[in-house]
C-alpha cells in the first residue's frame, strides 16, 4: 500500500498546525522556535538558557536528557533529572519542553515530562519507537535519518501517523554526503518538497546539520527564506564548555543577533517571530 496519511489530502491542502501548548503552536502564521543547549547539563546552565529564550520570545526549551552518543563512553546525559529540570524551566519560565526519547520503553517517563518528543535522526529507522509513538496522544518532532532519503522519512512519519497520532511535526538536520566541511548537507530542496507534498508542520535544526557555529545563522535565514515552520538552535552559556557538540552551540550574544536578523526575514515571509503573536496558536488540536 502507498503512503496516504502523511502526504497532502486533496480536501484539506496545506500546512495543518501541530498544537503543542493553548499558546504554542507549529505551522501557523507563528515559526515556532526551539533552542537550549544540545544537553541538560546543570540547573545554572538550563537556568541562562531559560532567561535567554524569554527575552527573545522563544516559545520551547530543548535539551537532551538522554543523549545518543556515537561512543559509549561518552556522557549519556543526566536522565530523569535533566528532565526535571526542563520542567523546572517550564514552570519558573513559561516554556513548553522538547527533549529526545530513545526508546519505547521512555515513552512513559517522557509523558510526564516532555510537550514534544523529539526522535533523533539515529532512531528514524526504530520501528517500534515509531508505532509506540503512533499510540501516544502528544506531539511527536521527527528527525530525518542520517542518511535518509525522504522516501524514507516519510514512510518513518507513516509509522506514526498509522497509529492515530496526528501530531507530528518533521525536521530536516542534514544529511550525510561526501563533503565534510560542513557535519551534514542541510537540504533546503528536501525542506521545499515536505512543506508542498506534507500536511505536517517542517522544522529545520540548522545546529546539527552545520556542526560549526560560524553557518548556523545563514543556515536558519536560509530555512525561514525556504518556508519552514519553525527552527531548533542549539545555544550555550559559554559554547566552547559544552559537553557535546561545542563546535556548533551559538552564545546568547550570538542567537540574540540571529533573532533580531530573522524578524524582518519572517515579515516578509508572512511570518511572525515572538510570543506578542502566540494568540495565532491553534485553538484544538
Ligand atoms: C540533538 O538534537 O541533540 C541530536 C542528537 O540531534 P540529531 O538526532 O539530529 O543528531
Ligand atoms: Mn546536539
Amino acid at each position: 500500500m502507498s503512503k496516504k496519511l502523511v502526504l497532502q489530502l486533496p480536501d484539506q491542502p496545506g500546512t495543518h498546525p501541530v498544537k503543542i501548548s493553548d499558546t504554542v503552536a507549529c505551522g501557523g502564521k507563528d515559526l515556532w522556535i526551539i533552542a537550549g543547549p544540545c544537553a541538560v547539563e546543570s540547573e545554572e546552565q538550563l537556568t541562562a538558557v531559560a532567561q535567554t529564550l524569554q527575552k527573545n520570545q522563544v516559545q520551547s526549551i530543548r535539551g537532551g536528557a538522554f543523549k545518543p552518543r556515537t561512543s559509549p563512553y561518552s556522557f549519556q546525559g543526566m536522565g530523569e533529572e535533566g528532565l526535571k529540570l526542563l520542567n523546572k524551566m517550564k514552570d519558573q519560565y513559561g516554556l513548553t519542553v522538547v527533549t529526545e526519547v530513545m526508546s519505547e520503553t521512555q515513552i512513559p517517563l517522557m509523558m510526564e515530562y516532555a510537550d514534544v518528543m523529539q526522535v533523533g535522526s539515529r532512531n528514524m529507522h526504530n520501528f517500534n519507537l515509531l508505532k509506540a509513538l503512533g499510540e501516544i496522544r502528544k506531539p511527536v518532532l521527527l528527525k530525518r535519518g542520517l542518511a535518509a532519503t525522504i522516501d524514507e522519512f516519510l514512510w518513518a512519519a507513516e509509522y506514526v501517523l498509522a497509529g492515530g497520532n496526528d501530531q507530528l511535526i518533521l525536521c530536516e538536520r542534514g544529511i550525510r554526503s561526501f563533503d565534510t566541511i560542513t557535519r551534514n548537507v542541510l537540504d533546503l530542496g528536501g525542506v521545499s518538497v515536505l512543506k508542498h507534498t506534507t500536511h505536517c508542520p517542517v522544522v529545520v535544526d540548522p545546529s546539527h546539520a552545520a556542526g560549526r557555529r560560524d553557518i548556523v545563522a545563514d543556515l536558519a535565514k536560509a530555512a525561514v527564506g525556504v518556508g519552514a515552520d519553525g527552527l531548533m538552535i542549539e545555544i550555550h552559556p559559554s559554547p566552547d564548555d559544552s559537553v557535546s557538540d561545542a563546535d556548533q552551540a551559538l552564545s546568547f550574544d550570538s542567537f540574540t543577533k540571529l533573532m533580531d536578523s530573522l524578524r524582518p526575514l519572517a515579515e516578509a515571509m508572512g511570518r511572525h517571530l515572538g510570543t506578542e503573536q502566540r494568540t495565532s496558536a491553534v485553538k484544538t488540536a
